[in-house]
């Protein structure tokens, strides 16, 4: 996959936070294109249901947008609110026909014919495989969705799910970053990287987290000594650290601001060496390394 979606992806699910009219959010859309970000993560769920149906907008008042981007939605979780009556509980649904409905209505919502990537949100535990595949099956053959991933999902559950299925999964998206390690070490990026599936890191910035992270905690001392040093951010200094890891990390950046994304731009001619690598992971977890 990761030839053909760019390496920083941005994520829309706080559009609804932006306050930016559909043109506005069209020109940070066209300025992302500008610096080579070409893919743009959305869900079913975001924004109570109504992240799709803004970013659709967008796309209405610069229809020429649609053929140069890539778009990835997810689904698989139902909210209770307002926007689905129907729910009594917070639960997953990863039935064949949630999944094509979910699907479609996202298509309709962004005023697109296909979806480049549809992920499963995360691993439900009522998952049979074989109606995933059904579902996946189904939306292929229609041409609503070119490839299919997963978001969330331990190892055993993505090889559960592949198992059943003609078509490699190309991605996992996972929370990594220095405020969250774990995909580290429980096997997740180690399967990426076996079978050359893409990683995309949602949160790279703790949602934001990183950049509040005060001066006297072993992270904050060694981002801003690093950052000093090498004259980056603490940002980019969590994007590059990322962009590191042997797995090939697909950042998925929240940020609204067409200025920070530049900035994090920036980040992917940046080489962390290992030791670089290594004080910002012990800073993060706390501790040495054994
Ligand atoms: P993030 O990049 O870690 O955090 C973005 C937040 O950091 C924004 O509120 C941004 O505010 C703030 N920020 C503060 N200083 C910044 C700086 N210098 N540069 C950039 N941002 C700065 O990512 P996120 O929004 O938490 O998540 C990114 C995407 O991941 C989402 O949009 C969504 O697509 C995806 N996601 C997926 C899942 C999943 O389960 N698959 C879960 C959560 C998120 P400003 O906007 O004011 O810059």
């Amino acid at each position: 996959m990761s030839k053909e979606f760019s390496r920083l992806i941005l994520g829309i699910w706080r559009i609804g936070d932006w306050n930016m009219s559909p043109a506005e959010v069209a020109g940070l859309v066209e300025g992302c294109l500008e610096l080579g970000i070409d893919t743009f993560d959305l869900a079913d769920i975001y924004t109570g249901y109504q992240c799709e149906g803004l970013f659709g907008k967008a796309l209405a008042a610069n229809p020429d947008l649609k053929s140069k981007i890539r778009l990835i939605s997810k689904c698989g979780i139902a909210l209770v609110t307002e926007a689905r009556p129907q729910h009594r509980v917070k639960h997953y649904n990863t039935s064949r026909e949630h999944i094509v409905a979910s699907a479609e209505n996202s298509l309709r919502q962004m005023g697109v014919d296909k979806l480049d990537l549809l992920l499963i949100h995360r691993p439900d535990p009522l998952m049979d495989a074989d109606e995933i595949a059904e579902a996946f099956g189904a939306l292929k053959r229609a041409g609503k969705v070119d490839r299919f991933g997963v978001s969330n999902f331990l190892p055993h559950q993505f090889e559960l799910l592949q198992s059943r299925l003609d078509e490699p999964l190309v991605a996992n998206q996972v929370e990594v970053s220095l405020l969250h390690t774990d995909t580290l070490f429980d096997g997740t990026l180690d399967q990426c990287q076996r079978l050359h599936v893409a990683p995309q890191a949602w949160s790279p910035l703790g949602g934001g987290r990183l950049s509040n992270e005060p001066a006297d905690t072993p992270l904050g001392q060694v981002l801003d000594r690093l950052g000093e040093e090498l004259k980056l951010t603490r940002e980019q200094l969590a994007i590059a650290w990322l962009l590191r890891h042997p797995a090939g990390i697909h950042p998925v950046l929240g940020t609204g601001k067409i200025e920070r994304v530049r900035q994090l731009v920036a980040a992917q001619s940046i080489a962390l060496d290992r030791q670089q690598w290594f004080e910002l992971l012990e800073a993060a977890m706390g501790r040495e390394m054994p």
